[in-house]
């Protein structure tokens, strides 16, 4: 066999993924990164009072539909059970999310049964909307004006910065809206909790004889002789040191703080009023609920504009945003011996699950590509 030296950029999931799987085959891995530590954003780590495993990039739940994923995964950790289940405050009441009959019920004073609820949200619903194109008109089209203005109108001008006038009706759909009492946030069928974190999980896909992981070492274009092939897998435009101008991301802080007991009684509460400068708070411990402490870490949430030394989060995806990522996916499309991957290299927000749905699929192209001395691609997925 025919082995290849290989750099990958990015030690998050595309990364190790990748490596892993073209480690197998006997080809030789070399993953940078320029953090100090491996598992990108999913990054976890203990908190060292309190012991409570903290997502140090904000919380993250595995779910998918995904088998082969699901499956891939479980090689390297045990997956405990968890379900999301999310609360909202909201004028000084606290309801159930993702919209179901108890939202339905409590907001509107009701003891609606599944059918009488259905037909309360058509009544309220905006029918003269016949193809909601943005996030507003979906809103008002399915749910109607009272609970868009109470759930969705001051969170998504917080989370995003802009009216939802401006905003793509996608967003919105990720959201179910239910007629029973299930309170589930997902709709997979998978959904859990690696037993020891995300970071223990993703040291373990890139334990292999043929992969070696560097950290604190940024990419630089001198490195690209010394290799067979890249995957790059950090952000696209900064590969061409942001020539034609920066994409546009949202980036978050998140303000730590300790609570000796129980500070909030859940994982996630949301915060839906605009005038909380604050998304959601999250209490670590509670994604972890098959241990037990005694004290508590939890993280308030804000969104704002990524600024240049910012980590970027969400790719904002606007009309002006899309235009530049033409720009860069042509000038990309022109190299050879580099795939962009993941997250950053193709300017997606991406759940992990699709995250090492693509990494799989871009190693086997990889793989094919030797086997039958075809072009590597630029993109294995459309980025556009
Ligand atoms: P990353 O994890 O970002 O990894 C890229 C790596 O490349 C980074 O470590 C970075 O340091 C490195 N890098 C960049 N540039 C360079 C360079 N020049 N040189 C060297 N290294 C470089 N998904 C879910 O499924 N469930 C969730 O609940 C969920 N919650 C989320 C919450 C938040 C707040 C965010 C932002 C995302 C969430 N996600 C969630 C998505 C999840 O974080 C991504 O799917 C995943 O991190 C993507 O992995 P990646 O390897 O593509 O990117
Ligand atoms: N959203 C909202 N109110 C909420 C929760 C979500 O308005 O209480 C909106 C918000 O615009 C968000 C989108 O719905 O970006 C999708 O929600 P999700 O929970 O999937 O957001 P993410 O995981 O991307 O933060």
């Amino acid at each position: 066999m025919n082995s290849k030296n290989i750099l990958i950029v990015g030690a998050g999931f595309s990364g190790v993924v990748i490596g892993r799987k073209l480690a197998e085959q006997g080809h030789k891995i070399r993953i940078i990164d320029k953090r100090s530590h491996i598992a990108g954003n999913c990054y976890d780590a203990r908190d060292e009072k309190t012991k409570v495993m903290v997502h140090t990039y904000g919380p993250h739940i595995f779910h998918t539909d995904n088998k082969d994923v699901w499956d891939f995964i479980q090689q390297f950790s045990t997956m405990m059970p968890y379900t999301n289940r999310v609360k909202a405050t909201y004028n000084g009441k606290v309801f159930s999310l993702p919209i179901n009959l108890h939202t339905i019920n409590q907001f509107f004073n009701r003891t609606c049964s599944p059918n009488e609820a259905r037909k309360l949200i058509k009544e309220k619903g905006d029918d003269s909307i016949s193809d909601p194109k943005t996030f507003e008109e979906q809103a008002l089209r399915f749910v109607g004006k009272e609970l868009y203005e109470a759930f969705f109108k001051g969170y998504t001008i917080k989370q995003w910065g802009m009216s939802p006038t401006e905003l793509p009706a996608s967003i919105l759909k990720r959201l179910p809206i239910r007629f029973n009492y299930d309170d589930n946030y997902f709709n997979h069928k998978y959904q859990g909790m690696p037993k020891d974190g995300y970071t223990d999980m993703i040291e373990k896909i890139s334990k292999h004889e043929n992969i070696t992981v560097e950290l604190n070492v940024e990419y630089g274009s001198e490195e690209r002789k010394s290799y067979d092939h890249i995957f790059y897998s950090g952000p696209l435009d900064a590969f061409y040191e942001y020539r034609f101008g920066r994409l546009g991301y949202r980036t978050l802080d998140f303000e730590k703080f300790t609570f000796d007991g129980d500070f909030q009684g859940c994982a996630v509460m949301n915060y839906c009023e605009q005038q909380v400068p604050y998304t959601r708070i999250t209490e670590h411990k509670y994604f972890s609920p098959w241990e037990t402490h005694e004290g508590s870490v939890c993280y308030k949430e804000y969104s704002r504009a990524c600024g240049e030394n910012d980590i970027p989060y969400y790719p904002i995806r606007q009309v002006g945003e899309m235009a530049l990522l033409e720009k860069y996916v042509d000038l990309a499309n022109s190299e050879k011996g580099i795939t962009f991957v993941g997250r950053l290299g193709t300017y997606r927000y991406l759940d992990m699950d699709i995250t090492i749905a693509e990494a799989l699929k871009t190693a086997d192209i990889f793989l094919d590509s030797i086997r039958v001395n075809n072009e590597m691609p630029v993109f294995t997925v459309d980025v556009r």
